[in-house]
């Protein structure tokens, strides 16, 4: 047993196990798939808020998520890099609403400009490699002493029994275990391919024909995207597929002999507002929620992490 139970290793849970371990909890993280087999593991993954909401609670969670991610740059284990990039427009576009949370976001110069595009942002971010992130965060825990355990949770109150406190980072799960109607799939494809020498990521989130991303990692690069509300398949889809690959290299014709390395699809948890708050479960136990991000779940992760954790050191003070 433990004093608090996590359910979920996605990236919300691991990040806010981890807060909790290191400050000298003992933390037990219960979990229906471990984090390879989670939506995180799917994330493109670049800091960027998108389709996550209310924007005044997102601004401050990024900005210190950003923060965080800048600070592990320096850590190859860690799986992050900083790159600069371009967020593009085919209209004049006012300055981003996030632009506070990030230093040194400038207009772009006609000359960067691909194609097609009127305007546009350039910006450097943090940039994900998801996998090797989410293993780095899991050694994190373990190695400060928490323990993991892969099973599922059907209900809050049965899960906590034993626990002072509990706190659900189940993502899309929390739509059955919290029996939460308002949490839908934003459904997300990728496709992965060689880096054929690409430094720049390039986002244009109102394209035409859908969303369109270039993220270039160390090894590879991520070719997105979709965003299909209420959509449930994991199955990437060819012809979904074929279609990224042309956007992808419409936008950035290196890309043209790159070498398709996989394809992935997975589900964002979408919410009309990220659900970050304490309730008391019926059992009396105390239960803090952190779920719902969307598509920014990994740009918010530390700064929900960081209010989740202050939310369990109060509930904890309640019940003694
Ligand atoms: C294609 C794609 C690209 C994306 N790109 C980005 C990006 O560039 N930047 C960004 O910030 N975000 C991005 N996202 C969004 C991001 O992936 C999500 O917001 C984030 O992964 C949510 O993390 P989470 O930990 O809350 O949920 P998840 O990763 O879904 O984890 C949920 C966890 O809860 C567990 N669970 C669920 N139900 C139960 C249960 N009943 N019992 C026990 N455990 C349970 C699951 O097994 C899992 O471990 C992208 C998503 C997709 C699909």
């Amino acid at each position: 047993m433990g004093d608090i139970l996590v359910i979920g290793s996605g990236v919300s849970g691991l990040s806010t196990a981890v807060l909790l371990q290191e400050a000298g909890l003992r933390v037990r993280i219960r979990t229906a798939a471990m984090s390879q087999a989670t939506t995180s593991s799917v994330a493109a993954a670049i800091w960027y808020p998108y389709k996550a909401y209310p924007e005044d609670r997102v601004l401050a969670w990024g900005e210190k998520a950003f923060q965080v991610f800048d600070g592990m740059v320096d850590d190859p284990e860690t799986g992050v890099i900083l790159r600069e990039g371009f967020e593009l427009h085919r209209e004049p576009a006012p300055d981003p609403w996030w632009m506070d949370a990030v230093p040194g976001v400038r207009r772009c110069e006609k000359e960067e400009l691909p194609p097609g595009y009127r305007d546009g942002h350039a910006f450097t971010a943090p940039i994900i490699e998801m996998p090797v992130y989410l293993d780095h965060l899991l050694r994190r825990f373990t190695a400060a002493g928490g323990t993991v355990e892969e099973r599922a949770v059907s209900s809050l109150d049965g899960a906590s029994a034993g626990f002072r406190v509990v706190v659900n980072c189940a993502g899309l799960g929390a739509r059955e275990i919290s029996a939460d109607d308002s949490m839908t799939p934003i459904r997300g494809q990728i496709v992965r391919v060689s880096n054929p020498g690409l430094d720049n990521f390039l986002l244009d989130e109102d394209g035409p024909d859908g969303v369109t991303y270039v993220i270039p990692r160390t090894e590879d690069c991520i070719l997105g995207g979709t965003a299909e509300e209420g959509e449930w398949g994991t199955e990437p889809d060819p012809e979904i597929a074929a279609a990224i690959m042309r956007r992808c290299t419409e936008l950035e014709p290196r890309l043209a002999g790159a070498e398709i390395l996989g394809h992935r699809a997975g589900l964002r948890p979408g919410r009309p507002e990220v659900r970050l708050e304490a309730e008391i479960l019926e059992n009396g136990i105390p239960c803090v929620h952190n779920y719902g991000h969307g598509g920014s779940g990994v740009t918010l992760s530390w700064g929900c992490a960081e209010d989740a954790a202050r939310l369990v050191w109060e509930a904890l003070e309640k019940v003694g």
